[in-house]
This record gives structure tokens, C-alpha cells and sequence, in this order.
């Protein structure tokens, strides 16, 4: 191939080339250079000499591009699942987003106490908050709940015995396990009472000199049916109380509002576990609460005492934009009645069945128009909570559904589109759940389809 031999251009050449002075504006000349002299010795390596040079400064425009564009980007959640983990969980009001923004834009008093002049305590933006909506003596927050159990454990159990009920030992995903968060906070794991039922009296029973607390553990993402038994909190409690150990509770969602006020299943709430007796309890920031991703730990004041004083703490702590973002949220709480309008996560869960059909008939006629040799239909589906909460009660929802060969493919040009789109394959069709596109939202899913 002879006439392929002609020689590479210099870098310098290329960099002086008219076509690249709009790269250099935009990415720098250092990133230009480099992504230059890669193309260069990759042509060298595999011997393909040759070509115009406006080829090589094309293939370095596409690669800058790709390099500097953001990896993270919002994407439409028509999964079904409204708080979904690998979507980023719950959505913050607009109000708590711009309140974490400005935040994070500049200088906060996040740890001044503006009426004295000193150092106050970052925890306080939110603690008083966080007492008042769950009736505990104080409150303090760290990076999830997660983190909440580790520190929760190691605070008051690190070289002792923590007695769990064989039947809450959970997996939620993402290596969370009861067992490996025990050993690695250096608590104990003693597994007591059996899969199916547990009673007060293996617990009393197990109580020994080497007992640092009782843990309760919420079933967030299965349930146990059938020939059960569970020991009520309230009991739980009084056992702990008679044995001078605390009892810990991971409630996992938890919530601050009886959800039945709006329709939905009960998930417990923090006040009502530390009514009947735990002395710390422990739920996400982003899961039921609707707010940023966070590990909020209410309960007796020497217990949270303690839990600050652990260095972990410090390691654990939240970051000035999640704590501005928290209480915003916490806030809206203040105001039960328009939570369900104010709150993402809440009016999402909320929403009106006939009002997401509305939504799925006018998405239809979009995805048919896009795909008019396909067999599309608006269907009733059941959305999913999500994060675990409430596994086995669905909410009534409407989805576009596309059915035939190759769905993957759609599926692909679905998650390429500028805001991605992430649906999920079921039962041979793909299902566009569109509970979590509200109306706000539809002109711009609208908009990248035609
Ligand atoms: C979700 C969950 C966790 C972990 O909470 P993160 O906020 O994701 O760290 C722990 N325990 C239970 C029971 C959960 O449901």
C-alpha cells in the first residue's frame, strides 16, 4: 500500500492547524495535545499512514467530547420503581436542591453559632428538628443508614454481644448484610430464635454477661409469611430495660408521617419505636423521608452522646450541602398537610392512578410515531416503593408497553437519548411505567423523542 506511507503530521503541525483552534478554546491545550499525540502513536502502531489531517483532528474532536462531557446525568425513571438505589433514590424539593447548592457555592455557618460569635455544631441545623417530629430526646445525623448502624453498634457494642433475631439477619443489596456490618463495626453477632418465628424468650434466655444491646432489625425488603412469630418492640424493650442493655433499631426507610394518612401501607415510624421502648433507632435520609442521602439517628441523649463522641463520627459526618438540603426537608414536615405536594418522594407515591394514564395514553402516541411498526399499548402495571420499603405492596400505576423481537434494541436507543430513559423488560415487553414522569416533565421527554 504505497500510497499509504505518506508520513504522520507533526503534533505541532495539527495544533497549529485553523481546525483545531476551536478545540483549543474549548478543552485547553494540554487535553488537545495529549488526545493529539494518542491518535498519532495509535496510527503508528497499527501502520495507518495517511489520510487528511482533518480526519485525525475530527477523531480528536469526538474523543475530546466524550472525555469532558459528565458522566452523571439526570435520566427519566419509568422503572416502576419510584426510590430506586441505582437511580439515585428520592428526589429532593427544588427548594432543598437550591438551599444545597448555595450552600456548597460559599461560605455557610455550619459550625458558627451566629448569636455568640462561636463554634457551634453542624448537627444543630437539623437535631432540634429531628427531636420535634419524632418525640426524641436528640438527634444526630451521618452520611446514610448505613453508616448510622455501624456507629450505632460499635458505640455501644464494640467486644460484646448483640442479640438478633435469626429472621432479620437481611441483605439489602450492595453489601449491606446484618452479619458482616456486625463484625466489621467489632460487634458480636449472636443469632437468636429461628428463620420463621422468634419469641420473647430466646432473647431472655440468650442474655448473658457478655450482652452489650439488643437489635431489632426492620424486614425491609421481604416478608416472612406463614407459621411467624415476632417479638413486639414493646417486649423487646422491657427486656432490654430489666437486662440494663440498650435496644437498637434499624428501622431502614422508617418514616416521620403515618403513610396511611394518604392511602399507603403503615411502615413504621421513629416516634412509635421509641414509644415502645428502643433507645436508638436509626432510618435513611432518602428512601420514605423524600430528602438527601443521609443516616438519621434519634433516641436517649446519653446514647446520641456517646455516638458523637465516637471518633467514627467525625469520619461519618454529613457534608454542609446534604445537612442544608436535610433541613429544608425536615422542615416541609412541619406542614403535614401539603407534604404530599411538596415532597417528590411522597407526591410521587401519591399520585392518582387516572392522572399517570393521562400521562401513559400522550406518551403512547409519541413512542408510536417513533416506533409505528411496533405493537404499543397503554397498560395497567403496579409500581414498586423501593429501597426496600413495603416489598410486597405495589401501588396502581399505567404504562406504555412496546411489544415484539429485539426490545433491547429500544431499549438502547431509550438509554442513548441526551436524557436517558430507563424502562424495564417484562414478560416479553417493555414497560414504561409512567408514574415518575409527571406532567412538568412531559414536554422534555416529548421533546428528545420527536
Ligand atoms: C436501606 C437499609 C439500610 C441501609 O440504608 P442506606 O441509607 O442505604 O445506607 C439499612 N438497613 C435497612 C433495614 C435498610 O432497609
Amino acid at each position: 500500500m504505497v500510497e499509504n506511507l505518506s508520513p504522520l503530521p507533526s503534533v505541532d503541525a495539527l495544533l497549529r492547524a485553523p481546525e483545531t483552534a476551536v478545540l483549543l478554546t474549548r478543552f485547553g491545550r494540554a487535553a488537545v495535545t495529549a488526545v493529539l499525540r494518542d491518535i498519532l502513536a495509535a496510527r503508528r502502531a497499527a501502520r495507518t499512514f495517511g489520510g487528511p489531517d482533518e480526519a485525525l483532528i475530527d477523531e480528536a474532536a469526538d474523543y475530546l467530547a466524550s472525555r469532558f462531557s459528565r458522566s452523571q446525568r439526570p435520566v427519566f425513571n419509568l422503572t416502576g420503581t419510584v426510590l430506586h438505589t441505582n437511580l439515585g433514590r428520592s428526589p429532593l424539593p427544588p427548594e432543598a436542591a437550591d438551599a444545597a447548592a448555595e450552600a456548597m457555592r460559599g461560605a455557610t455557618n455550619l459550625e458558627f453559632d451566629l448569636a455568640t460569635g462561636r463554634r457551634g455544631d453542624r448537627d444543630d441545623h437539623v437535631s432540634g428538628l429531628l427531636c420535634e417530629l419524632t418525640g426524641a430526646e436528640a438527634a444526630t445525623v451521618v452520611n446514610n443508614n448505613a453508616a448510622a448502624v455501624m456507629l450505632m453498634l460499635n458505640t455501644l457494642a464494640l467486644g460484646r454481644e448483640v442479640l438478633v433475631s435469626r429472621g432479620e439477619l437481611i441483605e439489602i443489596g450492595g453489601a449491606f448484610r446484618v452479619p458482616d456490618i456486625m463484625s466489621r463495626s467489632g460487634a458480636v453477632l449472636k443469632e437468636v430464635g429461628t428463620t420463621n418465628r422468634t419469641h420473647a424468650r430466646d432473647y431472655a434466655d440468650a442474655i448473658g454477661p457478655l450482652t452489650g444491646a439488643l437489635m431489632r432489625v426492620h424486614q425491609a425488603n421481604y416478608a416472612i409469611v406463614g407459621f411467624t412469630a415476632m417479638v413486639p418492640t414493646e417486649t423487646l424493650g422491657s427486656i432490654a430495660r430489666d437486662a440494663g442493655i440498650p435496644l437498637i433499631e434499624d428501622l431502614g426507610s422508617g418514616s416521620l408521617v403515618d403513610l396511611e394518612r394518604w392511602g399507603l401501607p403503615h411502615e413504621p415510624t421513629a416516634r412509635e419505636s421509641l414509644r415502645a421502648g428502643a433507645d436508638v433507632v436509626s432510618f435513611s435520609g432518602d428512601k420514605l423521608l423524600g430528602g438527601p442521602q443521609a443516616g438519621l439517628i434519634v433516641g436517649h441523649k446519653r446514647v446520641i452522646s456517646a455516638i458523637n463522641r465516637n471518633p467514627f463520627k467525625r469520619a461519618l459526618r454529613l457534608d454542609k450541602g446534604r445537612l442544608a438540603a436535610l433541613e429544608v426537608v425536615l422542615r416541609m414536615y412541619l406542614d403535614p398537610d401539603r407534604l404530599a405536594q411538596r415532597v417528590p418522594a411522597l407526591r410521587l407515591l401519591t399520585r392518582p392512578e387516572a392522572d399517570i394514564r393521562t400521562t401513559a395514553e400522550r406518551i403512547r402516541e409519541v413512542i408510536a410515531s417513533r416506533w409505528p411498526d411496533r405493537d404499543i399499548a397503554t397498560e395497567a402495571c403496579r409500581s414498586q416503593i423501593g429501597s426496600g420499603a413495603l416489598p410486597v405492596d405495589l401501588l396502581p400505576s399505567a404504562a406504555v408497553t412496546i411489544g415484539g423481537k429485539a426490545l433491547e434494541d429500544i431499549a438502547k436507543v431509550l438509554r442513548g437519548l441526551p436524557r436517558p430513559v430507563i424502562g424495564r423488560i417484562a414478560r416479553g415487553r417493555l414497560v414504561l411505567d409512567c408514574r415518575c414522569l409527571e406532567t412538568a416533565d412531559e414536554a422534555a421527554f416529548i421533546a428528545q423523542l420527536v
